[in-house]
C-alpha cells in the first residue's frame, strides 16, 4: 500500500505558505493575477495601487483574511513607504515585492519614468528597509520584452524599461550581501488595459496579430506562473536576472509591423 505523507504534498502545492507579498499595480491584468496566484498558494498579498475600487474588488473575491488593499501611487515616496508599513503591520513581515505598477504613458516622457523605473526604485528601496534585518527577500519588477529591444513601443516606455534591468543589476550586487535577491520579469504581449492602449487594438487582434507562440495565446496567467517562480524558494539561486516570458519572440526579434 502506498504511504506517501499527504501533508507534505499539500505544502509542496502552496508555493508560497507563510510569506508576505506586495504588488504594486494589482488591482488590474498581470497584477491581479499574480495576487490570485500568490493567494492561491498561501501567500497573505498586499495590493498598492492607485485603482482603490477595482482593488478593493479583487480583495473580496479573494479571502479578506489574508489579502490587503492600500492606497498607493508609486510615484511618491511616502505612499511606497506607507505601503511597505501596511504590510509589516498587518503581517508582520516581507518577504516578497514585486514592483508591477506601469503605465505607456503615450505622451509624458517624464511621468513614464517616473512610474515605471523611479516606482520600482522607491519599491526596492523600502522593500530593502524591512528585508535587510531578515536577511532574506525577493524582490522582481515587471520589465517587458521592450526591456532589450527597440522599435515597440514610444521612448520612455523603452527606455523605462531598459532602465530596469540596469537597476535590478545594480541592486541586486548590493542586496545580495543581505541575502536578498532583485529580478525583472519580461513578458511579450498580454492583453490588459495597458497593452490595449498601446497597440489600439481588440483582443483577438491582440491576440492573434502578434502571436509567435506555440503554447497559444499569452495570458496574465502565464506571467504569474513566472512570478510565482521568482517569489518562491525555488528561485533561491537566482538574482540579477531577467526573465523573459515572451515565447521566444525577442530573440526571432522579427518587429511587429
Ligand atoms: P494594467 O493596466 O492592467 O495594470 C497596471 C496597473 O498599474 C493598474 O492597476 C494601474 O492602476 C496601476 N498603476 C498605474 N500607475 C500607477 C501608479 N502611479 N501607482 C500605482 N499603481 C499604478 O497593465 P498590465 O499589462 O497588467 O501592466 C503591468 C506591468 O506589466 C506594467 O509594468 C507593464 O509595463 C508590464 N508589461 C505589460 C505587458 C502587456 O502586454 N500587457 C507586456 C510587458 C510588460
Amino acid at each position: 500500500m502506498a504511504t506517501g505523507n499527504f501533508s507534505l504534498l499539500a505544502a509542496a502545492a502552496r508555493r508560497l505558505e507563510g510569506k508576505v507579498a506586495l504588488i504594486t499595480g494589482g488591482a488590474s491584468g498581470i497584477g491581479e493575477s499574480t495576487a490570485r496566484l500568490f493567494s492561491k498558494h498561501g501567500a497573505k498579498v498586499v495590493i498598492a495601487d492607485v485603482q482603490d475600487d477595482l482593488a478593493e474588488s479583487v480583495c473580496r473575491d479573494l479571502s479578506p483574511s489574508s489579502t490587503s488593499f492600500v492606497h498607493c501611487d508609486v510615484t511618491k515616496e511616502e505612499d511606497v513607504k506607507n505601503a511597505v508599513q501596511t504590510a509589516t503591520n498587518k503581517y508582520g513581515k516581507l518577504d516578497i515585492m514585486m514592483n508591477n505598477a506601469g503605465i505607456v504613458g503615450m505622451v509624458d516622457f517624464e511621468q513614464v519614468i517616473r512610474v515605471n523605473l523611479v516606482g520600482a526604485f522607491l519599491g526596492i528601496k523600502h522593500a530593502a528597509r524591512v528585508m535587510i534585518p531578515a536577511g532574506k527577500g525577493s524582490i522582481f519588477n515587471t520589465a517587458s520584452v521592450c526591456s532589450t529591444i527597440g522599435g515597440v513601443a514610444p521612448h520612455a516606455y523603452t527606455s523605462s524599461k531598459h532602465g530596469l534591468v540596469g537597476l535590478v543589476r545594480n541592486t541586486a550586487v548590493e542586496l545580495g550581501q543581505h541575502g536578498i535577491r532583485v529580478n525583472c520579469v519580461s513578458p511579450y504581449i498580454v492583453a490588459t488595459p495597458l497593452a490595449r492602449e498601446l497597440f489600439k487594438l481588440d483582443d483577438d487582434k491582440l491576440h492573434g496579430a502578434y502571436s509567435n507562440l506555440k503554447g497559444g495565446v499569452l495570458k496574465a496567467e502565464d506571467i504569474a506562473e513566472a512570478a510565482l517562480y521568482l517569489g518562491s524558494d525555488e528561485s533561491k539561486y537566482v538574482s540579477g536576472h531577467n526573465l523573459l516570458v515572451d515565447g521566444g519572440f525577442t530573440i526571432l526579434n522579427a518587429g511587429f509591423c
